[in-house]
């Protein structure tokens, strides 16, 4: 069952406004079963929506639109449907009293716009608007439907949520969808293809598989679609198991994708605690630590030792050793994490010292240069990555980076 969502609004097309209501929409659309197959964006014109509108008739069931539904003349889409579907703008009771009914408790008076609201396509159902005054219109035609729905995000959310998705799934029979994650961290994605290869050509044709980098992780999606759940999510998790056969320590556990969670489940199972000793990421690691709820039971604090004079009479490194070796360096960084974990007393600490950029690079030690620390209860682990040039990426591998230091060694221990 395939379905296009059609974004009308100018504010859209020149970057103005985000365009949240068609990622909102597909993910919407897709748990329930169905395939999205085109998200268009065009401008508040006759020609373009008609154009949009026919032409996604000729491959989908189901056009899901948003905007211009509002009383201005900028707003088109309205009778712009009137007239493709053939019908005749009618005074429609029931709407009209919705919008008394938003507007007099408010202290309005009804206006000629208002009263021009409440004039609905004989040819649709209209879709009451709980929040807002223009109501959504429902247009069949055989087994077809277009909905236009208003832009604003809370009253659109709001007819999806009541009406459009029960309406849509008593008039279609919707397939099962299964969309399972896997969160890999520390190989990178072309390496972690190749050794995938052999796996993934064997992978029955039912199951889908996508590759989603960002920085430091990979996210492997299995999606699969059919009558049963039951079957779909078994077909799946078989799968799963033979990855893990295959890179079982770089797969992490998590609901929402962070690593932080998993090594926040460690650490609470191993009744650890956490501290971090921050140079280049500034804090960075203690906040995807404690964007995780129930982060206390496990994370005690931060040193977030930016100046050297910090990480001397803070975190304890040798005066001599900043001077001879730098900042960036295995000494400072190993001395950095031993220092948080010994001053905030905690099980394991982590450290990064690094050259974010865009500033501050060398021919030795270029941007990007970052070393990174895990002190354990037996001793203390340290790495070098040369990451890009960016700076907010730079911090944000660098976190991810040693916090999958830290997982390893907790797996360990
Ligand atoms: P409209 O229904 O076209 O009058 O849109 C009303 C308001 O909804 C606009 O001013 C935008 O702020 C917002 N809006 C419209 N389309 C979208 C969209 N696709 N995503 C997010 N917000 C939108
Ligand atoms: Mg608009």
């Amino acid at each position: 069952m395939k379905l296009d969502i059609l974004s009308i609004g100018d504010e859209l097309l020149i970057g103005q406004t985000l365009n949240t209501n068609a990622y909102w929409i597909s993910g919407q659309l897709n748990k329930i079963g169905f395939e999205i197959r085109q998200q268009l964006t065009v401008s508040d014109q006759e020609e373009a929506i008609i154009t949009a509108v026919d032409t996604a008739l000729k491959q989908v069931q189901v056009v899901l639109v948003t905007g211009g539904l509002g009383p201005t003349n900028d707003d088109l889409t309205m009778p712009v449907l009137n007239r493709y579907f053939g019908g005749k703008l009618v005074h429609n009771e029931e709407v009209y009293r919705d919008i008394e009914q938003l507007l007099l408790p408010r202290g309005y008076e009804m206006n000629e716009n208002n009263r021009k609201q409440a004039l609905v396509p004989d040819v649709c159902k209209p879709i009451r608007n709980q929040h807002g005054t223009a109501p959504g219109l429902w247009f069949e035609r055989g087994d077809q439907v277009v909905v236009a729905m208003p832009g604003v995000p809370y009253e659109m959310k709001a007819m999806v949520t009541d009406m459009v998705i029960p309406w849509l799934k008593a008039k279609y029979q919707l397939p099962e969808i299964v969309h399972r994650m896997v969160y890999t961290q520390g190989i990178p994605e072309a390496k972690l293809a190749e050794m995938l290869a052999e796996w993934e050509n064997a992978l029955p044709e039912s199951i889908k598989l996508a590759y989603l980098p960002s920085p430091g992780r990979v996210k492997l999606r299995l999606s699969s679609m059919g009558d049963n759940r039951e079957t779909l999510q078994q077909a799946i998790e078989e799968q799963v198991e033979r990855l893990r056969s295959l890179i079982g320590t770089s797969i992490y556990e998590a609901e929402e994708g962070a690593i932080a969670e998993a090594v926040g489940a460690l650490l609470r199972s191993k009744q650890a605690t956490l501290s971090t000793a921050e140079s280049c990421t500034g804090g960075y690691i203690a906040h995807l630590i404690t964007a995780v709820s129930g982060s206390s039971d496990y994370f005690k604090g931060a040193i977030v030792s930016y100046a050297n004079e910090v990480k001397e009479n803070e975190l304890g490194v040798v005066l001599a050793d900043l001077e001879r070796f730098g900042a960036v360096s295995r000494q400072v960084v190993e001395q950095m994490a031993k220092g948080a974990r010994e001053r905030l007393k905690t099980d394991y600490a982590v450290a990064t010292s690094g050259i974010a950029g865009p500033l501050g690079g060398t021919p030795e030690k270029p941007v990007g240069t970052v070393w990174m620390a895990v002190a354990t209860p037996t001793g203390v682990v340290s790495e070098l990555k040369v990451f890009g040039k960016q700076r907010k990426v730079n911090i944000e591998r660098a976190a991810v980076t040693v916090l999958g230091m830290l997982r390893n060694e907790l797996m360990k221990q």
